[in-house]
């Protein structure tokens, strides 16, 4: 048996224990992995305190990534010894995730470890941190480049997306203003390589259509109102990457940016992301994302005392990310 993280719901509330799990309780899948880091997403804190509805049948094993050694494997692509990465697939809401010393899985839901990095360095970078790089590659595919005058804005800049959307973008040239509603958060996000500093107050009037031409390109956690001014806020031909929805799912804005700027909102999806990206993107966070940055935005905690912590980022008063010693428990 090994230890793991169990919720369980009764009347409707759900509750958290550790618990002995045996690995014949896993559920089915091709390869079974000994989880050794997982992580806190802003989705764990929903399902530890049983929101959104995203877990529909307990008991359940939350953590939505993890990253760790592969025990047995009935697929070819892996081995014993492999190292991998899940993030993403449902893993942790509809599926037993990583909040426990062991996992298994699908084949498919598997990336190898990149060169480069290693269980820890990923789970620091987490879905939060490949969100991050997603948006920078939407950017990217927009054709926006380092080189365009004036500043790329990332919004809940010293969350966990924000955090490393800020460092990368900082790393590949970009002049980044960083959004952040936290005042002894500034230093460290110059410290990240922003260099302009935006009040989160002054991003949330949604009432007018058009403002002044202040962004090429954003990268924005927040919604609502937020990404309503932002919208207003876009250069000629700008680009939005839509990531989150920490300040309200809700988008109160209307389509005269669009009309009268060309101003493009781009999606970003995490969970089913296709596996060639997933690759592309975790080689390039293993390349570009200074390893040193990234130990600076991370607070480590044993899998033991990740409760409490499941409340803070509900209330965005986790800064950077959090990286889980699942074999602390
Ligand atoms: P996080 O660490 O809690 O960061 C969110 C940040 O947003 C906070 O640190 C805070 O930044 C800001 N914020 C929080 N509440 C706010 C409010 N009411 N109004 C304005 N700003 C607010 O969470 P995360 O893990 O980075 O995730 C950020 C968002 O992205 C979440 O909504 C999450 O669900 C979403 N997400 C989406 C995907 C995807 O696939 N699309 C993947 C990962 C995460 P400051 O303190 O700097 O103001």
């Amino acid at each position: 048996a090994f230890r793991g993280l169990v919720l369980t719901q009764q009347d409707k509330t759900v509750q958290a224990g550790f618990q002995d799990i045996a690995i014949e309780d896993l559920p089915e899948g091709e390869v079974l992995v000994r989880v050794d880091w997982s992580t806190l997403n802003y989705k764990d804190g929903m399902i530890l305190n049983g929101l959104g509805r995203l877990v529909r049948q307990y008991p359940h094993v939350p953590g939505v990534d993890f990253a760790g050694e592969v025990i047995s494997s009935d697929d070819p692509r892996y081995a014993p010894g492999d190292q991998v990465i899940l993030t993403g697939w449902r893993v942790g809401e509809a599926h037993w995730g990583g909040y426990a010393q062991y996992a298994r899985v699908n084949a498919d839901w598997l990336v190898p470890m990149p060169d480069g990095l290693d269980g820890a360095h990923a789970m620091a970078i987490g879905t939060a941190g490949f969100t991050s790089m997603l948006a920078v590659m939407a950017l990217e595919e927009q054709g926006l480049s380092p080189d365009q005058d004036g500043e790329v804005l990332v919004t809940g800049a010293a969350g966990g997306v924000g955090s490393v959307a800020v460092s990368i973008l900082a790393n590949l040239g970009y002049r980044v203003a960083a959004s952040t509603g936290r005042a002894d958060t500034h230093d460290y996000l110059r410290g990240l390589g922003a260099t302009s500093i935006i009040d989160r107050e002054a991003l949330t009037d949604a009432s007018k259509p058009l403002l002044s031409e202040r962004w090429f390109g954003a990268i924005d956690s927040v919604g609502s109102t937020t990404l309503a001014h932002v919208l207003s806020e876009m250069k000629y031909h700008g680009v939005v990457a839509a990531c989150g929805l920490a300040g309200g799912p809700d988008l109160p804005a209307t389509v005269i940016p669009f009309l009268l700027r060309g101003v493009r909102l781009i999606g970003i999806d995490s969970v089913m992301c296709p596996y060639e990206k997933r690759v592309t993107a975790w080689k390039r966070l293993a390349q570009e994302l200074p390893m040193a940055q990234l130990d600076a935005v991370t607070t480590k905690v044993g899998l033991r005392d990740i409760l409490p912590w499941g409340e803070k980022i509900l209330k965005g008063q986790v800064r950077g990310r959090l990286l889980i010693d699942v074999q602390d428990c």
